[in-house]
């Protein structure tokens, strides 16, 4: 196997990966390295994130540019500001023998001011998303005469997200530029215009197939009935109990709604969408990388380009409108060579598009069962054993403490401390799994279960938004709205569990930023007032009353 000397780096850059613990390089740092050291060509590597890719084109940029020079001499640019900071900490660990280097991250969301003051003190190397960087060209604050060398990363994601205009005018304004290097995990057209427009006889290189997900991934699927999509993913998240994973959505409302849910029945989970400032998508990162959250819920958009190691699982809880996304998705387990799993919550009406990714990612989908109540409390019982016979009791106080427990549990016998122990842990699995259905839609069955989900649906003659009669009700105005954090949904929950009200007495609401309506019976509309008008919220005084009174 080639090493990365034999590539043609300098001394200080392989010590770095051999810091690292890179042993060999990836496909597409053997193929790209090599090329991009020449300093002059133009590059397209066809790559998915997780093969090595960053390292593929920062180590090269970190050789090429000339440390001494205390001004920009390459850009990289890249969709989001996620990618952005995990591109330069990388960077950082690359140029860790490389003194005078400096590599600074410009994007939107954070103080420009700040980065105005970073990239003053000279930088070599600037990585950023194309809004922020246009903002900061126009404002004179970073110098594009002397880049010799642009980076687009995941270029087909920042063409999704309407940035082609953006990156035109970056390339037509760095008119040193000596080589453009292209990366990305698909080839649609617009890509193919941009290079032909802006590359000069690239080098192309590909890795694995272009748009083929990750084989190290094992895809499954599971079908269910609508209605169960939510009971389902509880279900597939108590059967893997070390489950370190991302739920995707399609909407921002359903990310908020079931990171929420989950929340309530006791997960460690939190939601990243777009709605979040970036202190709070910053927090939420944070706490996902050091594992005191289990599991994200995420939209597609504001998971881009994160790269967090040793995700084990992928949960589609709904397919993907558009099958590239899938590659995305299930692209953020599985990475650097380990295993993973992306498991998708399927209806029967969706089975077709199954097929269709199967032939785009060029791999099989297991279709698996739902597993039942009782299977998930014996997986839970016995990841409960593993943790118990090998939790750490090497701790010297252990010692300190053991005469009063075995004076305490003098009477007691071994099995009863065990059950206690048990009952403890699974009580809960075993309350909620009592009675557990089966959610899984079976061919035979298929047909009279839609018949039964079409009655329960018309009995429930839309719950959310019950239709009264004109009297019935009467209009609540509050000083709560989406500022304050609230979704509908979570803000029905507040303003049912404060008033201690159920759903059914509630009409149509409206939110605005600041305000809400909220539609009610009459004989309730009382009870609410008096629970929430004049407590506070989050350091608030909140304010109700009958809207018609105001
Ligand atoms: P990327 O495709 O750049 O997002 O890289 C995915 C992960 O692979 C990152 O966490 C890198 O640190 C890691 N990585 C990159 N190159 C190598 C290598 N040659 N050997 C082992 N791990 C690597």
């Amino acid at each position: 196997m080639i090493t990365f000397r034999e590539l043609g780096l300098s001394a200080d850059l392989v010590k770095a990966t051999e810091s690292l613990g890179y042993i060999n390089p990836t496909p597409i740092q053997e193929k790209a390295i090599p090329v991009l050291l020449s300093g002059t060509k133009d590059f397209i590597g066809l790559a998915q994130t997780g093969t090595g890719k960053t390292a593929a084109f920062g180590l090269p940029l970190l050789q090429l540019v000339d440390a001494q020079k205390k001004y920009p001499q390459a850009l990289i640019i890249c969709p989001t500001r996620e990618l952005c900071l995990q591109i330069v900490n990388e960077m950082d660990l690359f140029r860790q023998h490389q003194e005078h280097m400096s590599v600074v991250a410009v994007y939107g969301g954070a103080s420009i001011t700040q980065q105005i003051r970073d990239l003053k003190k000279g930088a070599q190397i600037v990585v950023a998303t194309p809004g922020r960087l246009i903002d900061l060209i126009e404002r004179k604050a970073v110098q594009l005469q002397q880049i010799r060398y642009v980076v687009l990363d995941e270029a087909d994601e920042m063409l999704n997200m309407g940035f082609q205009d953006d990156i035109e005018f970056i390339l037509e304004n760095t008119t040193a530029r000596e080589s453009t290097w292209l990366f990305s995990a698909t080839m649609p057209p617009e890509i193919r215009k941009v290079s032909k427009r802006y590359m000069n006889q690239p080098f192309e290189v590909t890795v694995g197939q272009v748009n083929t997900a990750n084989k190290n991934i094992d895809h499954q699927f599971y079908l269910v009935s609508h209605h169960h999509r939510y009971e389902a993913l509880k279900r597939l998240i108590d059967f893997h109990p070390g489950i370190y994973g991302i739920i995707f959505t399609r909407t921002k409302i359903d990310a908020q709604q079931i990171a929420e849910k989950l929340t309530r029945d006791g997960y460690d989970i939190d939601a990243l969408h777009g709605d979040l400032s970036q202190p709070q998508r910053d927090k939420v990162m944070g706490e996902f990388r050091e594992r005191s959250l289990q599991l994200l819920v995420a939209t597609d958009v504001a998971a881009r380009g994160i790269d967090v190691k040793d995700i084990s699982h992928v949960i589609n809880y709904e397919l993907p409108d558009d099958v590239e996304v899938y590659t995305h998705r299930s692209g953020r387990t599985g990475r650097a060579g380990n295993t993973g799993i992306c498991m998708s919550i399927v209806t029967a009406k969706e089975t077709y598009r199954i097929r269709t990714i199967e032939k785009m990612v060029k791999a099989p989908f297991h279709k698996l069962e739902l597993p039942s109540g009782k299977d998930v409390c014996r997986k839970q019982f016995y990841s409960f054993m593993d943790r118990l016979l090998s939790a750490d009791i090497s701790n010297d106080n252990y010692e300190t403490y053991l005469p009063m427990l075995q004076e305490k549990f003098a009477q007691v016998s071994k099995e009863e401390v065990l059950t206690r122990l048990a009952a403890l842990e699974f009580d809960r699995f075993l309350k909620y799994y009592e009675n557990a259905e089966d959610l899984n839609v079976r061919d035979n069955k298929r047909d009279s279960q839609k018949g039964k989900r079409g009655e329960a649906r018309d009995n429930q003659g839309g719950r959310s938004k019950r239709n009264f009669s004109d009297g019935d009700t009467v209009r609540l105005f509050v000083n709560l709205g989406t500022k304050d954090g609230f979704y509908k949904a979570s803000f029905l929950q507040f303003i049912l569990d404060m008033s201690d009200l159920k759903k059914d007495v509630l009409g149509r609401i409206d939110m605005k930023e600041m305000n809400s309506w909220i539609e009610i019976e009459k004989s309730s509309a009382k009870q609410m007032i008096q629970s929430i008008d004049g407590k506070n919220y989050r350091g608030r005084r909140i304010r109700m009353n009958d809207a018609n009174s105001r």
